[in-house]
């Protein structure tokens, strides 16, 4: 590899802003590294972006904070304080699930309020909430120090000794199988293992590692950035640019150049040449090697896609005092639900629904009286043999989930919505280049993690580096900062500041 001049810095262009980009830009910089970042649009975030309409403010995706460790890393690796960067509270309860029966649980992080709402589904259960976070605390400390490797060796991923002792067959092991170990009423077993939703991937067909998502919930708590989500990009921003990064906002890269094995330049839309020593894409991993370099995803198999979602944002001029910040309805039929989603690819009748009124933590993100509602419904990705119309069904899911939302007790809501904005798996697509539609990239089967999914290098074009949600770790904000962290390890070791 050729190695920069030692009077001059390293420079690296990263390709998008979302979180993945923005942090590569605040440990590369904060390495040393001279650091432009090109961005299409002229916000950073990526999915964590923002919509305003009539007063009323939306968190465009994201809407929960987990794992809180991950953003204090980052902020102390560049010696600043999260705290003096962002404004974050605790939500709790962190979510109501609401079952089909009628029957509710909330999900805390207060112990003893855990143990009773356990106790309200499955009398006698809530002895067994501290064995569950016994279990699940292994699989979370262990899952961390195993992907916060870079795992281009596949002698990393056979190392599952990382994990702890025991845990390794029940992070391979069955989710479901790992939940009816510890709890007989159905209701429970979903309440910790649906968050592999927010993965994309069905808790149905999800391996055991998983269940430390739900201990993330329960230990570390859910966490909400006062003046929304957004304020997470923009804290990296501000970071970045203290730090002395560049940014390139409305510039679109379309076309990587190459020669002898390294990519030399980047070609903007409106015709720049973008020269760097090293390229970072955090575009989206697929349409990166699909639109930029003309080459199939790295895969073990064909490439598999996690699904996606559509997404209302609701802004209503009357308050639901029933709500809280986050609200799940899980249907009766999960199970089949989730076969629809993830196997047939089909919409189900009645998917899952999430619902979200910051305005209980943030009353600033409404007008006086008003509910700022992000209504999520859980979407297939597409079959490319079979592709659905969205520009027909989205508007039929629009109108069926308003109503589902007046069954559920939003009363009147139609006649009350001031502004509303729908998004459908073809928004992720014009947005971010998702080839299938897929909201939360590349799937997270076993045959797509750790030394199987595709790596943060690409393998002939050493100087060209993936960082976000379709390489090593995966999906969500934690394992997108964790990427860029294995991300800037990897570029200090190949090549110096
Ligand atoms: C609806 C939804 C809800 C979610 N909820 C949560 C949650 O509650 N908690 C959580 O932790 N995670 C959640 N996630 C997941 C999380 O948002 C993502 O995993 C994460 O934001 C992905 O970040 P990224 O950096 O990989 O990519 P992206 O956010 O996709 O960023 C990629 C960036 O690259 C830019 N770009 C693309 N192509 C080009 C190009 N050619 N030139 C220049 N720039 C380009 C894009 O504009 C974008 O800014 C959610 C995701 C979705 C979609």
């Amino acid at each position: 590899m050729n190695r920069p001049s030692p009077t001059l810095r390293t420079h690296v262009l990263v390709i998008g802003a979302g979180i993945g980009g923005l942090a590569s830009a605040v440990r590369l910089a904060q390495a040393g590294y001279r650091v432009t970042l090109a961005e299409r649009h002229d916000v950073p975030g990526g999915r964590a972006g923002v919509w305003r309409s009539e007063g009323f403010t939306f968190d465009t995706g994201p809407s929960l904070v987990m794992m809180l460790e991950c953003w204090h890393d980052l902020f102390q690796s560049a010696g600043r304080r999260l705290e003096d960067y962002v404004s974050l509270v605790q939500c709790d309860p962190a979510y109501r699930l609401h079952f089909t029966d009628g029957s509710t649980f909330e999900m805390t992080s207060s112990m003893n309020r855990l143990v009773d709402n356990v106790e309200r589904l499955e009398p006698g259960a809530g002895a067994r909430v501290s064995e569950w976070l016994a279990e699940t605390g292994r699989l979370y400390h262990g899952g961390l120090r195993f992907i916060r490797r870079n795992m281009h060796n596949p002698l990393a991923m056979m190392d599952i000794r990382a994990l702890g002792p025991g845990a390794g067959a029940t992070a391979l092991g069955d989710l479901q199988r790992l939940a009816r170990r510890h709890f007989r009423d159905e209701r429970l077993q979903q309440a910790i293992t649906f968050q592999t939703l927010y993965l994309g991937i069905s808790p149905y067909r999800s391996p055991g590692v998983y269940g430390l998502l739900a201990h993330a919930e329960m230990a570390g708590g859910i966490h909400y950035p006062m003046g929304g989500m957004h304020q997470l990009p923009l804290a990296l921003e501000r970071l970045g640019a203290e730090l002395g990064v560049e940014y390139l906002y409305d510039t679109e890269i379309t076309g990587l150049e190459r020669d002898a094995g390294r990519i030399t330049a980047a070609r903007t839309a409106d015709g720049r040449r973008l020269t760097a020593d090293l390229f970072v894409a955090n575009s989206d991993l697929p349409w990166t090697y699909q639109a930029l370099l003309g080459e199939k995803t790295p895969t073990l198999l064909e490439p598999s896609f996690s699904c996606s979602v559509v997404l209302l944002y609701l802004g209503v001029n009357r308050r639901y005092p029933q709500l809280l910040h986050h609200n799940l309805a899980v249907t009766s039929d999960l199970r089949d639900s989730c076969a629809a989603l993830f196997q047939r690819r089909e919409m189900p009748d009645e998917p899952p629904f999430y619902l979200v009124a910051s305005t209980r933590t943030d009353p600033g993100q409404a007008p006086p009286g008003c509910e700022n509602l992000f209504v999520l419904v859980l979407a297939p990705s597409q079959d490319p043999r079979r592709p659905l119309d969205w520009s027909t069904l989205g508007p039929q899911v629009e109108a069926r989930t308003i109503e589902r939302l007046e069954r559920f007790g939003l009363t009147d809501i139609r006649r009350h919505i001031v502004t509303r904005n729908l998004v459908t798996p073809d928004t992720f697509t014009q947005r971010y280049g998702n080839l299938r539609g897929e909201a939360f990239g590349l799937d997270h089967g076993l045959s797509q993690i750790g030394y199987f999914r595709p790596h943060n290098r690409h393998r002939r074009h050493k100087n060209l580096y993936f960082v976000g949600q379709s390489t090593h770790p995966g999906c969500g904000l934690p394992m997108v900062l964790i990427s860029a962290e294995c991300l800037a390890e990897r570029v200090r070791r190949d090549v110096p500041a």
